[in-house]
């Protein structure tokens, strides 16, 4: 069982955890689309809405390769090449991260699941009660994913154009002065990515609707709307 706290319904966005509230029949989330639809942008908001921890396998393959384990090694020429990291190496991954204690109540995935193997794994280990699918138009991707930065202290996410920093080089969440950009976010691996998306995980897509579980979401709008529609889905 899983948590939705009400309190983020309103027009304020709390940015202290407050008191959650548990809804029924949630558990794990499964946030799901093609690269630089805002699923991390948005997985940060749920988190504080749910209370429910945002597992970015992306994430712990980053922290792997910097990190030089045998894992990151492997990784890090699939993430290179913009191709999807074999399924074994990520449900090994996924099944240790989810023993941890904060995921005893669900977790919010995030790039994960990306293939039906990895999907049936996730099956056998914990229940899903909510895929939520956030749809951009490739079109939109290349200029979204290139412009791309996060605060080098607490990950929030920036862009050049479309959200900017709203003081120049401070993040607006923890005041970080350090910023990343992700060595796969450029044009030629976009490409890569999109099309490991549209071969290898949108049929994942048709997968989970055949299970009632699948909420489609139009991720080419206003961040605040998509937070509104994803939370309303949870309900
Ligand atoms: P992301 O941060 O989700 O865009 O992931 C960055 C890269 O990590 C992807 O392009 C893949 O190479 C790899 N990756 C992340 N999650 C997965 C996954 N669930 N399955 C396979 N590869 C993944």
């Amino acid at each position: 069982m899983a948590i939705l706290r009400s309190s983020v319904v309103g027009p304020a966005r709390p940015t202290v955890k407050a008191k959650t509230v548990y809804a029924e029949h949630m558990e794990s989330i499964v946030l799901f689309g093609p690269p630089g639809a805002g699923k991390g942008t948005q997985a940060q908001r749920i988190t504080e809405s749910t209370g429910l921890p945002q597992v970015s396998t992306g994430d712990m393959l980053r922290a792997a390769v910097a990190a030089g384990t045998q894992t990151g090694m492997e990784a890090k020429k699939y993430m290179d090449a913009g191709q999807l990291v074999p399924d074994q190496v990520i449900i090994d991954l996924i099944k240790d991260r989810i023993q941890e204690n904060d995921a005893v109540n669900g977790v919010m995935f995030d790039g994960f699941t990306r293939t039906i193997p990895q999907a049936e794994a996730l099956a056998n280990i914990t229940t899903v009660s909510h895929v939520i699918s956030i749809e951009v138009p490739d079109e939109r991707i290349v200029e979204r994913i290139c412009g791309r930065y996060t605060c080098a202290n607490c990950g929030a996410v920036y862009h050049d154009s479309f959200k900017p920093t709203a003081e120049e080089g401070k993040c607006d969440s923890c005041g970080g002065l350090e910023f990343k950009r992700r060595a796969d976010d450029n044009a030629d691996t976009v490409m890569s990515r999109l099309e490991a998306y549209h071969t290898q995980t949108s049929p994942l897509g048709e997968w989970y609707n055949s299970k009632g579980i699948f909420h489609v979401i139009d991720g080419d709008r206003a961040i605040d709307q998509i937070t509104d529609d994803i939370i309303a889905a949870l309900k």
